[in-house]
C-alpha cells in the first residue's frame, strides 16, 4: 500500500527564537538551516522580515535550501487593504518560497484583542491569502488559537480556517497557541476540520504547556492533519514547541505511523538526528539535556548490573529502538550497582581488551565500588575510569611523579592601589632521572597549580603543549564538616579530542590535583609517549 506523505515543518528559528534566553544572529541562523535542510524536513520558518535586523537581512539574501524557505508574518489589518498594509508588503518582500500569515481564529480574540467585527477578520484572512498568492509564493496560514476559539465559538473558528483554504492557502494550520489543549479534544477537533477541508491541507502547531506537544501533534495526525510544525529540541515560547527530535524518530521508528506515512527524512539522514540536537545546544552555548528522549546521553544508558547483561546479549531486552538508528549510542553505566558486566561492556567501548575470566577483573569492580562509595563518579570521567582499569591491569606507564606542590593564595592592593587575589603555585616533578621545579601564577590556586604543572614535563613537554582544560566543575558531596569535594575537569587536544577526569578529596585543591594529573597521564598514554 503506497504511504501517505505526511509534512514537517521546522520553526526552530521563529518560534523557537521566541524562547527566553534564545538569540541568534544571521550566522547561527543559516548554519540552523542548512542543519535543517540535510536532515530532510519539508519547510524551514526561518524568522520575520521587518521584525530585527536580523531576520530583514536573512531575507533580502536569496537562499538556497531545498526545504521551503519560509517568511513569517500577519495578515493585514482591518481598515486597510492588503495592498496599503505596510507590514504585510514588508513580509512579502521577503525572499522567500513560501509566506505563512498568522490570523486570529478566534471569536473571543477577534472581539477582545483586535477589538473588530467577526466578518472583518475573515476578510484579512481572505485578502492576505489572495496577497501571498498574487506575489507568487506558497501560502500558510496559521490558525491562532484555534483549538480555544472552537470551544468556545465553534462556528466561527470554523469559518477562519474555511476562510483560508477557499481563498487557496496551501496549508490551513490549526494552532493551540496557549499550549493548554489534551490529545483526545485535538483529535475529535481536528477530525471534525477534515471533514471540511481536506486533511491533506491541514497543519497542527502545537505548544507544550502541558508537555503533551508531540502528542497532540502526533494525535492529529491520527485525526488526519498532514503537516505538523515543531522545533528542534522542542525551542519555543514559554515551555516550548512540539520537539521534531522526538516526533521525527517516532514517525520513522514506530509502526502505527511508519508503516501508514511517508516523509522528507530518510533513515540515513536519521542517524543525524543527534549530532543536529546537539549542535543547536553548541550554537545556544547551553548543555545538551542528558535525559532527552532518542537523543540525549542517557536516552540508551542502563545502570543495572541485569539490565547490563541482558543488553547485551540482545540489545531489544531493554531497548525500544536501537540507538544507532537517531545517531546515539548505547552507554552500560559503571556504578555502585554494577555488575562484571557493565565493567566489561564499559572496557569495549573504551578499546580496553580483557578476558572475562580474567581475575583482575574482580578487583577492579571492587576498587570502583569502593572509589565511589567514596564519592568518585565514573559515569562522565571516561577517561579516569580507562586509566584506572589499566593500571588495575597493568598497562599505565609511569610517566612522572610529583614529589611535592605548594599553593600560595595572597590577597594584597597592588601598585594602582586596587585590591586583588593572587595564586602562585609551586611544583616539583621527576620525570626519568630529571628534578624539575616549575611556578606559576594564576587567577586562581588551581589555574596557578595546573600553569605550574604543564610548565615543564622535560621530555614530555611536546606532548602537553596542545592541552587546554575547558570546563571544571566542582560538587560537594554530604555537606557538613565531613564534606568531600569532587573536581570533574573537561579537557581537549590540538585534534579536538575531549576528556573527562575526576578528582576526589576533602581539599578542593588536592581533588583538582587528582583530575589534572589524570587528565596529562591520559594525554601521554593517548598519544604513546615514550617512556
Ligand atoms: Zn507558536
Amino acid at each position: 500500500m503506497a504511504r501517505e506523505r505526511l509534512y514537517l515543518f521546522d520553526t526552530t528559528l521563529r518560534d523557537g527564537a521566541q524562547m527566553h534566553g534564545v538569540d541568534f544572529t544571521v550566522t547561527d541562523k543559516l548554519r540552523i538551516s542548512k542543519m535543517l535542510d540535510e536532515l530532510g524536513v519539508d519547510y524551514i520558518e526561518a524568522g520575520i522580515p521587518g521584525a530585527n535586523p536580523t531576520d530583514t537581512a536573512l531575507f533580502s539574501e536569496n537562499n538556497k535550501t531545498k526545504a521551503k524557505f519560509t517568511a513569517f508574518g500577519m495578515t493585514k489589518r482591518a481598515g486597510r487593504s492588503a495592498s496599503n498594509d505596510p507590514a504585510l508588503a514588508g513580509t512579502l518582500a521577503a525572499k522567500a518560497d513560501a509566506v505563512c500569515l498568522v490570523a486570529k481564529a478566534s471569536a473571543f480574540q477577534v472581539r477582545v484583542a483586535l477589538e473588530i467585527k467577526p466578518e472583518e477578520n475573515l476578510e484579512s484572512i481572505r485578502d492576505s491569502v489572495k496577497a501571498i498568492i498574487d506575489s507568487g509564493r506558497e501560502a500558510l496560514i496559521d490558525c491562532e488559537h484555534f483549538f480555544d476559539g472552537y470551544k468556545d465559538n465553534k462556528e466561527y473558528a470554523l469559518a477562519c480556517a474555511k476562510a483560508a483554504y477557499d481563498s487557496g492557502a496551501r496549508w490551513v494550520v490549526l494552532c493551540d497557541t496557549n499550549g493548554g489543549t489534551l490529545p483526545n479534544e485535538i483529535e475529535v477537533i481536528v477530525k471534525d476540520v477534515v471533514k471540511m477541508i481536506p486533511g491533506d491541507h491541514v497543519g497542527i502547531h502545537a505548544h507544550n504547556d502541558t508537555e503533551q506537544a508531540v502528542a497532540n501533534s502526533l494525535a492529529a495526525v491520527r485525526a488526519g492533519a498532514r503537516q505538523i510544525q515543531g522545533t528542534l529540541n522542542g525551542l519555543g515560547e514559554r515551555t516550548g514547541n512540539a520537539n521534531l527530535c522526538s516526533i521525527i524518530p517516532t514517525l520513522l521508528l514506530k509502526g502505527d505511523f511508519a508503516d501508514k506515512f511517508e516523509i522528507g527524512v530518510k533513515p540515513e539522514q536519521l542517524t543525524t538526528l543527534r549530532h543536529c540536537a546537539h549542535s543547536l545546544d553548541e550554537i545556544l552555548n547551553r548543555a545538551p539535556d542528558k535525559y532527552a528522549p532518542y537523543v540525549g546521553e542517557n536516552a540508551f544508558a542502563t545502570k543495572a548490573g541485569i539490565h547490563a547483561s541482558a543488553i547485551l546479549k540482545d540489545p531489544t531486552t531493554y531497548e525500544h529502538v536501537s540507538p544507532e538508528s537517531v545517531g546515539n549510542r548505547r552507554k552500560v553505566m559503571v556504578s555502585d550497582q554494577a555488575g562484571k558486566s557493565n565493567v566489561l561492556a564499559e572496557l569495549e567501548r573504551l578499546g580496553i581488551v580483557a578476558d572475562k575470566n580474567d581475575p583482575r577483573l574482580s578487583y577492579l569492580l571492587e576498587e570502583v565500588k569502593q572509589r565511589e562509595a567514596m564519592g568518585y563518579s565514573y559515569e562522565s570521567a571516561d577517561a579516569s575510569f580507562a586509566l584506572l582499569a589499566r593500571r588495575m591491569l597493568g598497562k599505565v606507564p609511569d610517566y612522572f611523579d610529583v614529589e611535592r606542590f605548594n599553593v600560595n593564595v595572597e590577597r594584597r592592593y597592588n601598585a594602582k592601589g586596587e585590591l586583588i587575589t593572587v595564586a602562585e603555585a609551586t611544583v616539583k616533578v621527576r620525570v626519568g632521572g630529571e628534578t624539575l621545579i616549575s611556578a606559576g601564577e594564576g587567577n586562581g590556586p588551581v589555574n596557578a597549580l595546573d600553569v605550574a604543572l604543564r610548565k615543564d614535563l622535560g621530555k614530555y613537554q611536546s606532548y602537553i603543549a596542545g592541552l587546554q582544560l575547558t570546563d571544571f566543575r566542582v560538587r560537594i558531596l554530604d555537606g557538613g564538616t565531613g564534606a568531600v569535594t569532587r573536581v570533574l575537569i573537561e579537557s581537549t587536544d590540538e585534534n579536538g579530542e575531549q576528556w573527562t577526569t575526576v578528582g576526589v578529596s576533602p581539599n578542593i585543591i588536592d581533588a583538582s590535583f587528582q583530575a589534572l594529573i589524570d587528565s596529562i597521564t591520559w594525554k601521554l598514554l593517548k598519544s604513546n609517549a615514550p617512556v
